[in-house]
């Protein structure tokens, strides 16, 4: 394996006090070794316990540990972002803190980048039996109905955010102007050749899952919304279909009235067609609202995150500007000088 690369490898970390000590030493034993050029960047996503002070210390005996830190939470996307638009390297990876995404695939990773001139690798889960049954469900649904909605764009089922990345993606991923960041779907967007490689996703090492039934919800429609205008479009079909069968319905009640005269009855059909109809038209209003509010978040363009402080060697190599959505607030000046 030629290691002559700079390889970053990017940790968002939301209150992960229990879990940074254990990946660093899994980092420094499982990768420090095979490759010099490795740099650690964990983004701190506004966490309010001890996260940002064990990372510190950390870094006092491993000068390959640098961190971003962003003025408040903005989710893992944006953490992601954050650290892919400001920092220059010939590769990325994306990993949880958890020990999740297994650190020993890298190097496989690296192999495959290297060999078969992929710009992407990623590792596809192949066994989801430490997820319970209904995230199951619900995961593999996702998947199929964004490839459904999705037209040109797919993502692979069983993919996350655990992957290598080509600096020639970060390079598309920083010209992609939109504040809502799905990174997987911005990813498939790019569309340069990508390898999966199979692994079986261990349970997390420690701490706690940032995620719930809720959050996961708005971030599939999240997803959705901004890769297909379908749900959106549809309803004019809808509508036409209806209108259609209500034509020849009335057709078919005018010719019955001239035949059989006046009839008053109806009352329960009345009622099922005015609530049916009723309650259809508030979920295309939904969409509607879906849709709108996601293009006002658009609109107003704020930035995607805030990096308020860097650390580590890194921070004297990389201009500090941003090349994406996000912003970089400079250090504080002193008044005195
Ligand atoms: N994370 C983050 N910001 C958030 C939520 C999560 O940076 O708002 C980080 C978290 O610290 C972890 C990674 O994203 O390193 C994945 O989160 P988690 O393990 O909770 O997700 P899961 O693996 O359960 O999908
Ligand atoms: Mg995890």
């Amino acid at each position: 394996m030629n290691s002559r690369f700079n390889l970053v490898l990017i940790v968002p970390v939301f209150n992960e006090e229990d879990s940074v000590a254990l990946f660093v030493s899994e980092t420094q034993r499982i990768l420090k070794d095979y490759l010099p050029n490795i740099f650690l960047v964990f983004v701190d996503d506004g966490s309010t316990d001890k996260t940002v002070e064990k990372i510190l210390e950390l870094q006092q005996d491993n000068n390959f540990i640098n961190l971003l830190k962003l003025s408040r939470n903005f989710g893992k996307e944006a953490a992601v972002s954050a650290a892919l638009d400001t920092i220059e390297a010939d590769a990325y990876v994306i990993a949880d803190v958890d020990l999740q995404d297994p650190l020993e695939l890298v190097l496989q990773f690296i192999e495959v980048w290297q060999t078969q001139k992929v710009d992407t690798v990623c590792g596809k889960r192949i066994d989801r039996s430490t997820d319970t049954g209904t995230k199951r469900i619900t995961a593999g649904g996702f998947y199929y109905i964004f490839n459904k909605l999705s037209g040109r764009v797919k993502i692979p089922a069983n993919v996350g955010d655990f992957r290598l990345i080509d600096r020639r993606v970060v390079e598309i991923l920083r010209t992609l102007p939109e504040r809502n960041r799905f990174m997987k779907g911005l990813f498939a967007w790019g569309g340069l050749k990508t390898v999966e490689i199979p692994y079986v996703r261990p349970e997390r090492a420690t701490g706690v899952t940032k995620w719930n039934y809720p959050k996961l919800w708005n971030f599939a429609l999240d997803g959705i919304m901004s890769f297909s205008t379908l749900p959106l479009r549809i309803w004019s079909y809808f509508g036409g279909f209806v209108a259609l069968l209500a034509f020849i319905y009335m057709l078919w009640i005018v010719a019955k009235t001239l035949i059989f005269g006046v009839d008053v009855s109806g009352y329960a059909s009345l009622m099922s067609v005015i609530l049916f109809l009723g309650g259809i038209q508030l979920v295309s209003i939904g969409i509607l609202g879906e849709y709108l509010g996601r293009v006002s978040e658009e609109v107003k363009r704020r930035p995607v995150y805030v990096i308020s402080e860097i650390f580590g060697n890194i921070a004297t190599q990389i201009p500090v500007q941003c090349y994406g959505s996000g912003i970089v607030v400079h250090g504080k000046k002193n008044h005195d000088e």
